[in-house]
């Protein structure tokens, strides 16, 4: 395959697998990618932002009294807890604004499923004063009336969409009509590290800052790199974003944690969904599985193509943990650290919570917290009083 060919492939997996019509918006916005990302202006006014309205870079704090508890590994936790809007998916947000701007787009627009993507979306558009419209499923706006309020407080359109099951893929659906109809103004805002080629790529940029961080400051704190990276992973960009610049470091370990009830990368096969190949989680008539997570930012059936060839490469290792030990994580991580984490953090302090104890006092391990609980204690709340 020659240099076009392979773009956007990591391994077998990526790609791009659309209708020729937004093929040539994809195409457009990969030159356009390419033009600015390390463009000196552009790279400076990303980090101003991330700076002055996110509040980057945030700490890698040392847990002492989760540490002491498990009597093994040194636990750090990377805080993206801290930044405004309460996750790391800001980041992300920011960087696909500033691109659109750079391009001339009016309008942003974006799919959401339980509306933390809508809601990041929303605030930045707000910053910046761009027109945005938020694709919601119908039965999605009405178990997530809060975020809706959210967004449209935040000056967003929120479009229920009626067709289909009413739910993220159905807004899907619909965002890339619009999209289709109106490129041309139009910026698609794509929220993890999955889609068409350049998206994963593009994600994968943006969340580097969490890694290029980390880095920094483990050698600061203790002088060497870390023995392990945690992360949780939906469609994998805090993953992906927190083992950036780690993937060349071959003495440090990559993990990604998902739900028992999503495993896409411990039970997933190679196949096509949503206009990228990536492993996949099938039923028995070849359909991509109905997934359940108690975290609503991993339930998803695919998976970024990066993390589907680090998988299948062997660099990276994935593992399951059950909604009972994120639970325990959830409690354990709020009561020893005063650190509420998000449902889909508690999943990769879930398995640190294993790992620990079955490492030496001179292992370092580095815990990605993509995001604070807050969201999460009044589901939590109605979990506990059922068990
Ligand atoms: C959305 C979300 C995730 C999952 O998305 P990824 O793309 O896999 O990172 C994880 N944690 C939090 C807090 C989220 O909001």
């Amino acid at each position: 395959m020659d240099s076009v060919q392979t773009a956007g492939y990591f391994g077998e997996f990526g790609g791009s697998f659309i209708p020729p019509e937004l093929q040539e918006v994809m195409d457009y916005l990969t030159e356009q990618f390419e033009k600015y990302k390390n463009d000196p202006e552009f790279v400076q006014e990303f980090q101003y932002y991330l700076r002055e309205y996110v509040g980057r870079e945030n700490p890698l704090t040392y847990a002492q009294h989760l540490t002491e508890k498990l009597g093994g590994a040194k636990i750090y936790l990377k805080r993206e807890d801290l930044n405004h809007t309460g996750s790391h998916k800001i980041n992300n947000v920011l960087g696909q604004i500033l691109l659109a701007k750079r391009m001339g787009a009016k309008r942003i627009i974006a799919e959401t499923g339980a509306g933390q993507h809508g809601v990041a979306t929303a605030t930045v558009c707000a910053m910046f004063d761009m027109d945005c419209t938020i694709y919601m499923g119908a039965e999605d706006t009405r178990r997530q009336a809060l975020n809706v309020f959210r967004m449209e407080l935040l000056g967003a359109k929120v479009v229920a969409v009626d067709k289909g099951q009413g739910r993220l893929k159905d807004a899907v659906d619909e965002a890339l009509g619009d999209l289709v109809q109106n490129y041309r103004n139009t910026f698609y805002l794509l929220g993890s590290a999955v889609g068409p080629h350049p998206f994963p790529t593009m994600v994968k940029h943006f969340q580097s800052v969490i890694s290029e961080e980390s880095k920094r400051q483990i050698m600061e704190k203790e002088g060497r790199l870390p023995t392990a990276v945690l992360a949780c992973a939906g469609g994998g960009s805090n993953a992906i974003g927190s083992f950036a610049h780690y993937i060349d470091e071959p003495s440090v370990r990559l993990i990604g944690v998902e739900p028992d009830q999503a495993p896409t990368l411990s039970e997933g096969v190679p196949g096509i969904l949503h206009g990228f190949k990536c492993l996949v989680l099938l039923d028995e008539n070849g359909e991509p599985r109905k997934t359940y997570s108690i975290a609503a930012g991993l339930d998803y059936p695919g998976i970024g193509p990066e993390h589907s060839h680090l998988k299948t490469s062997g660099r990276a290792e994935y593992y399951t943990v059950t909604n009972e030990e994120v639970l325990n994580a959830f409690q354990v991580l709020s009561k020893t650290e005063g650190i509420i984490p998000a449902l889909e953090s508690a999943h990769a302090v879930a398995y640190a919570l294993k790992l620990a104890p079955e490492l030496s006092r001179d292992d370092i391990l580095i815990v990605n917290l993509s995001g604070r609980g807050d969201k999460d204690v009044e589901q939590v709340f109605h979990m506990l009083q059922n068990q």
